[in-house]
């Protein structure tokens, strides 16, 4: 069985596949299709963090359909 995680359409952070709402900023709008797994360790260090508005470190998509 295929685990796929889901993306915060709201903040890009991507969520375990069984998550009802965003650890990140609580939305409830996930989805599956998503491409580009970025890792932000350092968001106040990272011109990708800024492009993207991200805050907190973990693990974003660059796109989110
Ligand atoms: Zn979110």
């Amino acid at each position: 069985m295929v685990q796929t995680r889901l993306s915060c359409r709201e903040c890009h952070y991507i969520n375990h596949a069984d998550s009802q709402t965003c650890e990140n900023c609580g939305s409830s709008s996930l989805t599956e299709d998503w491409a580009g797994y970025v890792v932000v360790t350092h968001p106040d260090d990272s011109a990708i963090a800024e492009e993207m508005n991200v805050k907190e470190p973990g693990g974003y998509a660059l796109k989110v359909r």
